[in-house]
């Protein structure tokens, strides 16, 4: 497989080094640059540099220097087409292959072509609405009495969509482009012959940004009571609420620092939290947390701190989050679970208790290994053999989830003591059966 060398230009300007860097080497900014401990040589003090702006890597220590591709080929042991394939992906690329059809080819660039549209689109609007803001003094007070600083509003580029059902007609040339529609920014109507009007109405607006920074979408909140409180983004060629997570391209940097990523549960927590020392939070977009969310966010953190309202509904939402991060939960990753009290949100009990018993809190978050213990063991009575084997039998999906490794055995050797049995009987019975299972499958 020969890949043109204009390809290969193209995904470098695309991709960030320091991203890629970032997913294997914690990084400090250091100026212009960014600092971490050389990975190619063993170093106690940092001399391992990275640049935004050349994008390039370069140790003063052992002199290993190059691009992203060069990274991911000297320091994650990949070859040239694999590394390749990795970036492509990750920015949404496809690699020239001779192998697909010139059709295939030709739907792929359309595609691509489209995203690029919509985006265009969406970060108009975000510039619109970032000037309706200014220009609104109900909703600089909604984000002022929420005690978000000038500076975090605009590093999360906030708006407000005025009141008014056409609001976007004096941002667009024209009104009824196909286009509005398919960036979910204007409805249209199926009665009243088709008549179109603005989705977002007198609410604050959060961009929601991809990776790359690009705006994809929109979280609106209202500034009062109205119902619904929150409103997203439909789902467009450019928005798919169960992969984005908000507030990760503003976070990315934080994460790194901070060594973990906090994931809440709505988009006024993280920027609340931004607001009081924790800018590493993100938050999924009012969808149930999914194996691809933990999937990204773990391309920037080996470490990820889930943070739940402590009502039934949070309760609930880290079951799901459970769930999606089981095939992720390896040796060398610590996933954890922390829970409010029932009265709080991360932004009140912040407020309530100050940020050091916030932090405690992040500490003593429960490991993934105990919630799936807890999980498993809900409504069973653990004093009746009954009790222990329904335990069992609740815990033998999340623990077939876990991949390969110790963390898998050790969870086995704890689910086994609860279900007072022999871990290798545990083993040999959840092993049986699923060899059962695979040979009841028809061919
Ligand atoms: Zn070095």
């Amino acid at each position: 497989m020969s890949i043109p060398q204009s390809f290969i230009q193209e995904l470098l300007s695309r991709v960030d080094v320091v991203d890629i860097v970032g997913r294997y080497v914690p990084l400090k900014k250091g100026g212009a640059n960014f600092m971490g401990l050389c990975p190619f040589h063993g170093e106690k003090s940092p001399s391992f540099s990275v640049s935004p702006a050349k994008q390039f890597y370069h140790c003063f220590g052992c002199g290993k220097n190059g691009n992203a591709i060069s990274f991911l080929m000297e320091h994650a042991g990949m070859g040239f087409v694999e590394a390749v394939q990795d970036l492509a992906q990750q920015v949404g690329l496809q690699v020239p292959d001779d192998d697909i059809s010139p059709q295939e080819k030709e739907r792929a660039a359309a595609a691509r072509q489209k995203q690029a549209t919509l985006t265009d689109v969406l970060e108009k609007a975000a510039h619109a609405y970032r000037q309706h803001l200014r220009a609104s003094t109900r909703a600089v007070a909604y984000f002022k009495g929420r005690g978000v600083s000038g500076a975090v509003a605009k590093r999360y580029g906030l708006g407000y969509a005025p009141e008014g059902w056409r609001s976007l007609a004096s941002v667009f040339a024209h009104y009824d482009d196909p286009l509005l529609e398919e960036s979910g920014l204007v409805i249209v109507s199926e009665e009243d012959g088709g008549k179109r009007y603005d989705r977002f109405r007198d609410r604050v607006m959060f961009p929601i940004r991809n990776v790359k920074g690009e705006c994809i979408g929109f979280g609106g909140r209202v500034l009062g009571d109205d119902k619904p409180k929150y409103l997203n983004s439909p789902e467009t060629p450019v928005f798919h609420k169960g992969r984005e997570l908000y507030g990760l391209f503003e976070a990315r940097t934080a994460i790194r620092e901070q060594g973990y990523a906090l994931v809440t549960e709505g988009y006024m927590d993280v920027v609340a939290l931004a607001q009081l020392g924790f800018p590493n939070a993100v938050a999924t977009l009012g969808t149930a947390c999914t194996p691809e969310h933990v999937q990204k966010l773990l391309r920037f953190t080996d470490a990820v701190v889930f943070s739940f309202d402590g009502d039934a509904a949070g309760r609930r939402a880290a079951r799901k989050a459970l769930d999606g991060a089981l095939p992720h939960a390896s040796d060398t990753r610590s996933i954890k679970f922390l829970f409010l009290p029932p009265e709080h949100d991360p932004d009140s009990f912040v407020r309530a208790q100050g940020t050091d018993a916030f932090a405690r809190c992040i500490g003593d978050a429960v490991p993934l290994s105990r919630f799936l213990v807890e999980a498993a063991s809900e409504g069973c009575d653990l004093g009746t053999a009954e009790g222990r084997a329904h335990m069992a039998s609740n815990a033998r999906p999340l623990w077939s989830a876990l991949p390969e490794g110790v963390l898998r055995r050790q969870v086995l050797s704890d689910l086994a003591q609860l279900a007072q049995l022999d871990a290798h009987d545990l083993a040999d019975l959840w092993g049986k059966s699923a060899a059962q299972e695979a040979a009841r499958q028809p061919a």
